[in-house]
């Protein structure tokens, strides 16, 4: 029987800081049950877009993906902060609360042509996945799909990604 995956949410009060309510996945990554039945609803909206390589950001979007990855039988390129790619990379920055940061990958991480469905356990503003959209874009890759475990409604990050077909298990 299937469970409801937002009995596996840890919300915390004043996580980072105050006024922020961290939603907390690990009960969920570390229940066998739940983490299946999260990835099997990421593994069929990808199956349907012919899916051929996964690409999440460090480091919960490897912890969504790469099992996605793996049931699929198609590869995994991994989107990584500044100085842990060792070969040469491309890079896109996007802005924070306070200043900006970037990502970067391999200039050989996607194919030009791949279908590619980047994965991360959390939509907020958007920063994050559209900066690992423009990589991919970059790198001539074609973003079929962007799936998350939870989208924060109220910071509208679906905005950034107009046009983009979205895939959001939960909502608050
Ligand atoms: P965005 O760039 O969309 O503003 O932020 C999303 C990124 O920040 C994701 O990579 C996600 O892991 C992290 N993040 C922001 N807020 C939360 C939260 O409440 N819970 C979790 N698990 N991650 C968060």
């Amino acid at each position: 029987m299937a469970v409801d995956l937002h009995n596996y949410v840890a919300s915390i009060p004043d996580y980072p800081e105050k006024g922020v309510v961290f939603r907390d996945l690990s009960p969920l990554m570390a229940d066998g049950q739940a983490y299946k039945q999260a990835t099997d609803q990421i593994v069929q909206f990808a199956r349907d877009k012919g899916v051929e390589m996964i690409v999440g950001p460090e480091a919960r979007g490897f912890i969504v993906g790469c099992p996605v990855a793996y049931d699929l039988g198609v590869g995994f390129a991994p989107a990584r902060k500044k100085g842990k790619l060792p070969r040469e990379t491309v890079k896109a920055e996007y802005a924070l609360e306070y200043g900006t940061s970037e990502l970067h990958m391999h200039k050989d991480a996607v194919k030009p042509g791949q279908k590619v469905l980047i994965t991360d356990d959390l939509l907020a503003t958007g920063g994050t996945i559209k900066a690992t959209i423009d990589l991919v874009e970059s790198l001539g890759g074609i973003v079929v799909g962007c799936a998350f475990l939870i989208e924060l409604d109220a910071l509208n990050g679906r905005d950034k990604l107009e046009g983009y077909d979205v895939l959001s298990l939960m909502h608050y």
